[in-house]
């Protein structure tokens, strides 16, 4: 693995935490990028990678993502991220995870993780009897916490209906057509969501029976991955796969607005100008999908501070993902920016990075 501080994706993080266990054969990476608004937030990927390298890679853009996407939602919390190597068979043990909320607990409080590819919420049970620096952790009816999911789904619906509303000019999404890539937690969340104010769906998914099985509970039409992205609509909902915006995709797209929950969309900076260029727009993936990230930092915080969980608050600070988008869009068509630039320098400058 070569240094850190040589990586292409190193950004001035503020600690990265190599983690080998002996005993459980646990091996991660907790990368801390930024604390300067709070605890240093986000979840851990456990993931077989074949080399090294991309989990290097991996821990250190996703943390960087995570304190733009904490700031952005306006949460006094930093951003980090780990990864947890796992091996061919993905085996993950409770020594492991114990042995990683020992590493976690070592930083007393700079790290918070959570849930993310590959984990599940009894995960963060069993690191939590190692560390109290952990959310995401089962929540009772009515409390902030749990599969932070509904509330991503929540978050991108506002955002959806922001969109139409900024770029259609068009108050409710009665007959606005969504395509909407991934029926998983978040996309079907979503689908759900927009099919109950009468949008009009298209859905795909790579597990094609669970796209058919969407669209018969939602009156949707189903159709291929090759095809999702091509088909004309109004919007384009990504609820899937990170990259999927890249030369050949956007030059074949049908849409007028992109706007959906997967995380770094974007394959690389230039794909944001290439939207803007065939005048669609584009919701930035960190800021209309922070409505899980809102839901557990809530729970965290407010476990901390000994108060209840307030799920209310979780609620308001989530109808906040659509104002933000509207100064982001405003902001973005007076300077002539990309919207995800402008969304980049906003948080880079409340991260105290401007
Ligand atoms: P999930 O695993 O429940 O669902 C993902 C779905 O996408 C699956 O049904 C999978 O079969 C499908 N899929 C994978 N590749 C595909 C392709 N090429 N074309 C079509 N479908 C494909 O995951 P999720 O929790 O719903 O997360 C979806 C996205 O949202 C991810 O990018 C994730 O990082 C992001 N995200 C999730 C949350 C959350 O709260 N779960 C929060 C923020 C961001």
């Amino acid at each position: 693995m070569t240094a850190f501080w040589t990586e292409a994706d190193y950004d001035e993080h503020e600690r990265i935490e190599f983690v080998h266990d002996r005993e459980s054969g646990l091996t991660a990476i907790i990368a801390v990028h930024s604390t300067h608004l709070g605890p240093a937030a986000g979840g851990t990927r456990f993931w077989h990678y074949p080399q090294a390298e991309a989990a290097m890679h991996d821990a250190l853009r996703l943390s960087r993502g995570m304190s733009y996407k904490n700031a952005m939602a306006g949460l006094p919390m930093g951003g980090g991220k780990a990864v947890m190597l796992l091996d061919s068979k993905n085996t993950k043990t409770m020594e492991m995870l114990h042995a990683f909320g020992d590493a976690i607990d070592a930083l007393c409080g700079a790290y918070v993780t959570a849930e993310d590819v590959g984990a599940s919420v009894q995960d963060m049970v069993t690191i939590s009897e190692r560390t109290r620096h952990v959310c995401g952790l089962p929540a009772a009816e009515g409390d902030a916490g749990g599969d932070p999911s509904p509330y991503t789904a929540m978050g991108i619906f506002l955002g959806i209906k922001a969109a139409v509303s900024h770029r259609l000019g068009k108050d409710d999404i009665e007959g606005v057509h969504v395509a909407l890539q991934g029926c998983g937690n978040v996309g079907s969340g979503v689908a759900r969501l927009l099919a109950s104010e009468g949008a009009r769906l298209t859905v795909a998914d790579i597990n094609a029976e669970r796209a058919k099985a969407l669209a018969a509970a939602l009156g949707a039409d189903a159709v291929s991955t090759d095809d999702i992205l091509s088909v004309e609509c109004d919007v384009l909902s990504p609820n899937a796969l990170g990259a999927i915006l890249d030369d050949e995709s956007i030059a074949k797209l049908s849409t007028s607005i992109v706007a959906g929950g997967a995380n770094n969309q974007l394959r690389n900076g230039r794909h944001g100008a290439m939207l803007a260029e065939r005048d669609i727009l584009y919701a930035p993936d960190y800021v209309i999908n922070a409505g899980g990230i809102i839901d557990v930092a809530l729970e965290y915080l407010a476990r901390e501070q000994g108060k209840p969980c307030d799920i209310d608050e979780v609620r308001e600070r989530i109808e906040q993902i659509p104002v933000r988008l509207r100064e982001i869009w405003n902001e973005s068509e007076e300077s002539g920016l990309s919207s995800d630039i402008v969304a980049d320098r906003m948080a880079q400058k409340l991260i105290g990075r401007g």
